[in-house]
């Protein structure tokens, strides 16, 4: 486990007078507050017994339940048994790798892939190789390719770790045939997928393309619902073959004994009392109207040579800046001119998008976005300069 630089960096960038297109954070300021308060103050008076005590390592009945009617929107069926509730879907990651890396083993990424996994996979001394790609996710050839080549070499690869929504960082989705031929390749070479699949509901244009889970039971599935609710709850939940689930809940067990139990009753009521599926319309139309200014102001201000990603969904788009220009060495200059952004090195382990960086609509409002990009634009134009 290493300190990230960016992160220092971004203690700088949270003041005001900044833009900051690099933070992930979703926009949760319209949530009806009130609504929320007085449930789970019901929820407390009625069941304050059960909702504060130890629970079960799998995680609670009844929210699994409601999250099996949550992932059918993705066109996924699935039984309660084979879900297990992680502390946001972060620590699902965490507890896959746990069980199946050991140091040495391989794990497939797409390029980019989330940085947050990158360094999930690098804590238990696993390899990241990434797989070369298009506008339409993983290029199945590639996918191909790489798995030879590392087999040839003797590797071991544990499995091949996928954001087909809405990618963090690259904004790319997969079409569905994409799917099925990067579905069809792992099942040919014998590759276990990891599907992650946070904003899968946050859909900006058409509607969402299925998850891979959909159509492979084998697949295991990372859901959450830090963006389509709160991340402040840390609840998010892996879906997997009955085997895999327990020995997840045992590696649950052994982390945490249980995961929390009073966000996951809260967030079971919310389900129950509050018009969920309005509340994420509303979140959408709010992202829509972002990623619009978003790519307005790109198109109004970047310098020839810039292009970039036009995401569908969740909450990032990738820009490839003019040729010579590195992020990394930029982003301070970025922040002396009160705009911050992610350097694309990070969304990679092997050293690759120096020029590359990673724009998030999903927090400041359109007129700052516009503003940030703007100023954006004017840092990237001065590299050129120089
Ligand atoms: N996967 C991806 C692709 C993400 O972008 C994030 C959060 N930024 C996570 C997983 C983790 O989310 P959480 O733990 O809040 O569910």
């Amino acid at each position: 486990m290493k300190v990230s630089a960016v992160r220092a960096l971004f203690a700088v960038a949270n003041r005001p007078e900044i833009v900051s297109l690099a933070g992930g954070m979703p926009n949760i300021h319209d949530l009806p507050l009130g609504d929320i308060a007085s449930n789970v103050a019901e929820m407390i008076l009625t069941n304050g017994a059960k909702v504060m005590q130890y629970g079960s390592g799998q995680g609670e009945p009844r929210i699994r339940e409601q999250i099996c009617d949550v992932m059918a929107l993705e066109g996924i069926s699935a039984h309660p048994d084979d879900v297990m509730i992680s502390a946001g879907s972060q620590q699902g990651l965490d507890l896959v790798t746990r069980i199946f890396c050991d140091p040495g083993d391989v794990v497939l990424a797409e390029s980019p892939s989330y940085v947050g996994a990158i360094g999930t996979f690098l804590s238990y001394q696993a390899e990241v190789v990434h797989v070369a790609g298009d506008d339409c996710g993983i290029d199945p050839d590639a996918l191909r390719e790489t798995v030879a080549r590392l087999e040839a070499a003797g590797r071991r690869i544990k499995f091949l770790y996928t954001i087909p929504n809405y990618n963090n960082p690259s904004g790319i989705t997969q079409p569905w045939e994409r799917r099925v031929e990067v579905l069809g390749v792992c099942r040919e070479l014998g590759i276990l997928v990891v599907e992650d699949n946070p904003y899968g509901l946050l859909s900006l244009d058409a509607d969402p393309v299925p998850a891979m889970r959909s159509v492979d039971s084998d697949v295991i599935y990372l859901g959450s619902f830090s963006k389509t609710f709160a991340p402040g709850f840390r609840v998010g939940w892996v879906l997997a073959p009955h085997a895999v689930r327990e020995k997840l809940v045992l590696a649950q067990e052994s982390a945490t004994l249980c995961p929390p139990v009073f966000s996951q009753f809260a967030i079971s009521t919310y389900l129950e009392h509050s018009d969920w599926q309005g509340q994420i319309d509303a979140f959408r139309t709010m992202y829509r109207t972002r990623r619009d200014a978003m790519l307005k102001a790109l198109a109004d201000h970047m310098p020839p040579g810039t292009s970039w990603t036009h995401p569908i969904g969740g909450f990032f788009v990738w820009v490839t800046l003019p040729e010579g220009i590195d992020a990394q060495a930029m982003l301070p200059r970025g922040v002396d001119a009160r705009v911050a952004f992610v350097p694309g090195a990070a969304f990679f382990a092997d050293g690759q998008g120096a020029r590359n960086a990673r724009l998030s609509y999903c927090f400041p409002p359109a007129e700052r976005i516009i503003i940030g990009v703007e100023r954006f634009a004017d840092v990237v134009r001065n590299e050129l300069d120089v």
